[in-house]
């Protein structure tokens, strides 16, 4: 191929453009992303080469070179990976967005600190080159390819790239960087060995560099012809438990997940039995960007006998805990495990349980002993962790004590343990309350008979939360009943003097209710008396079998249809407003009324009217006369 010049894509210009222009601190991260991406390529040329040998062209031994040329002002990261086809350049180094890229640049725009930590995120390492170098070269040769095949990349970081075919004897890549006026002291042994040291010593890989002596008659430090490791190079996860330090297994995170924080907990095993691996799992501090991404994987690396085989095992871990980041390195699993088998494989499935038993047991762990963390914990993650309940029958129990809810006696915090602890002498059922806010929620009027007999009710204002309450049904035995659907039932937490009264009330309430039934027939499903009201004069709920108000608006929100069923009216017979109506003077009147009390009920319940023009001209009429 002759040399041709490309342009990058739209969104790679974008971010050359910021990476070149406004990263500034953590600016060495540059070479962990290269070195990274380095040890990607021997992993990959591990794992292709199972199945076709011959890419070791006779050199099984991978390992990454780093070096730099103090006059001509380069540094070079070679590795003897799997290298590139000059497609695969065009496409991975300039021409494909990647999926993090849109996140990423807004990401950059706004973090304040400029920091270049951030690049590694998103899935944009390579670029990271661009943040000391002001001209990138890449030569490369895919293993297995001929020495007639190499390939050239290289850019400025504008506009556009060049490539071309070169000759290249040896499998792998060379990536060389010509620093920028400025970025000379990157031009250290010692500088580049401490990188080194800092962000791969976990790889599983040696990354070497020159060995350097004292010259006495130069008096200064000089390069030998020798190779020596820059890097420790042993996976930390095969390392005895015993061996490794907390700041050792914070250091290893880092490095897997990007992320700049500590994570809030960790666990590492070895499991042993029918099948054997280890697990080492994180769970993180702040949800990454994606969180809500429910395709998107990655967390968790499965490796056999110490050989990286793919980052997206699905199979490895449940999608309500697709937070968790750490490695999976199995023992008995063959090495060149598809994704299809993974998908079946005896092995693989008692892998998951056992990981997901092991990150239940670590969140039972903090939630237990380290409560305010737990609180962070939730905040971040307690709506992922709710998907579990539909998903993961087995740790439904499990998974239900994890939960936090705000309830009418706390904002936040409250587990069904803590719920069942305060309830009510003869009471059975858990209260709960479905809104759109936790304002919304303490001020609904279903509320009322609750709060007078200081029966406990949790307020769940997540948009799963409706959706986690058609899967779970009841906690230790306890019914979860949504006070805004069906007929309120206190049953024994009501006395019998109440429910003379009650009775009584609606007895007498039965004319009325039979009017408001008939004047209000087109928008309601029923109209009857409730002892749920104490300052309110009407409330509606949904029937029992019908969605709830709050809902089906959710559903509209999203764009679905929701057959919206009409709610029933519940009249407080005891409330002036109501007494009112049945002294109404004439018909008219009355229907005034009766559209009143229906509308603030729906309005007091968070919905919206269908004909708000009518309400003000009720109420307006009201005023005036
Ligand atoms: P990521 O590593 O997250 O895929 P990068 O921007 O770091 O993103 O790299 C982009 C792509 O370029 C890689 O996915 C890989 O296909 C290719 N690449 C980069 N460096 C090398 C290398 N040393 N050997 C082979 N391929 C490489
Ligand atoms: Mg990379």
């Amino acid at each position: 191929m002759d040399k041709k010049t490309l342009s990058f894509q739209a969104e790679v210009q974008q971010i050359l453009h910021l990476v070149t222009h406004s990263l500034y601190s953590n600016k060495e991260i540059f070479l962990r992303e290269l070195v990274s991406n380095a040890s990607d390529a021997c992993d990959k040329l591990r794992f292709e080469a199972l199945d076709k040998p011959a890419l070791w062209e006779d050199q099984p031994n991978l390992d990454v070179r780093v070096w730099f040329d103090a006059e001509k002002k380069t540094i070079t990261i070679r590795d003897n990976g799997i290298g590139m086809s000059a497609d695969e350049a065009v496409a991975h180094l300039g021409t494909i967005a990647k999926s993090g890229t849109r996140e990423f640049l807004g990401k950059l725009e706004a973090d304040k600190k400029k920091d270049a930590n951030l690049i590694g995120q998103f899935g944009v390492g390579f670029y990271s080159g661009f943040i000391v170098a002001d001209r990138m070269t890449v030569e490369t040769r895919r293993a297995g390819a001929a020495a007639a095949e190499g390939v050239r990349w290289s850019s400025t970081g504008s506009g556009d790239f060049e490539v071309e075919t070169i000759e290249r004897a040896e499998r792998g890549t060379d990536v060389v960087l010509h620093l920028r006026e400025g970025e000379e002291e990157f031009l250290s042994a010692w500088k580049l060995k401490s990188i080194i040291a800092k962000y791969s010593d976990h790889l599983n890989l040696p990354v070497l560099m020159r060995k350097q002596t004292w010259d006495d008659e130069k008096k200064e430090q000089v390069e030998t012809d020798e190779w020596e490791p820059a890097n420790k190079a042993q996976a930390l996860w095969t390392r005895a438990k015993s061996d490794i330090t907390d700041a050792e297994y914070q250091e290893f995170y880092k490095q897997i997940s990007y992320d700049s924080e500590a994570p809030l907990a960790y666990t590492h095993n070895r499991v042993e039995g029918r099948t054997e691996y280890t697990q080492l799992l994180y769970v993180p501090k702040k949800a990454p960007f994606d969180l809500w991404n429910r395709d998107k994987r990655g967390g968790v690396k499965l490796y056999v006998k110490r050989v990286f085989i793919m980052d997206d095992a699905e199979a490895l871990m449940p999608v309500y805990l697709r937070f968790v980041k750490g490695v999976i390195d199995s023992a008995d699993l063959p090495l060149n495990v598809s994704r299809e088998l993974l998908q079946e494989s005896r092995d693989v499935k008692a892998i998951r349980e056992g990981s997901t038993k092991k990150v239940l047991s670590m969140l039972e762990d903090v939630a237990e002993n380290q409560k305010d963390t737990y609180a962070e914990f939730w905040a971040q993650f307690g709506n992922v962790l709710k998907e579990g309940i539909g998903e993961d029958f087995a740790n439904r129990e499990r998974l239900a004590k994890l939960f936090r809810f705000a309830s009418t006696h706390a904002d936040s915090g409250v587990s069904f343990a803590d719920y069942v602890g305060r309830m009510k002498e003869g009471q059975d059922a858990i209260y709960v309350i479905t809104a759109d806010s936790l304002a919304a929620a303490k001020a609904s009027p279903q509320l009322e008979i609750f709060r007078k007999k200081g029966i406990e009710v949790l307020l769940l204002v997540d948009r799963v939360d409706e959706w986690m309450l058609s899967h779970l049904y009841e906690f230790e035995g306890h019914t979860l009943t949504s006070v805004a659907k069906g007929a309120v039932d206190l049953g024994k937490l009501q006395d019998e003097d109440e429910k003379k009264q009650a009775e009584a009330a609606a007895e007498a309430a039965k004319p009325l209710i039979e009017r408001l039934k008939k004047t209000l027939a087109e928008r309601t499903k029923d109209v009857r008396a409730t002892t749920r009201l104490v300052d309110s004069p009407a409330c509606i709920v949904a029937d029992e079998g019908d969605m709830s108000a709050h809902l089906a608006r959710m559903l509209k929100a999203a764009g679905q249809d929701a057959p919206r069923a009409r709610p029933i009216l519940e009249i407080n017979a005891d409330h002036a407003l109501v007494k009112k109506l049945d002294s109404a003077e004439s018909a008219e009147r009355f229907d005034d009324l009766a559209n009143i009390l229906l509308d603030q009920a729906v309005l007091a319940e968070g919905g919206v009217l269908e004909d708000p023009a009518a309400y003000v001209r009720r109420v307006n009429a009201l005023l005036v006369g």
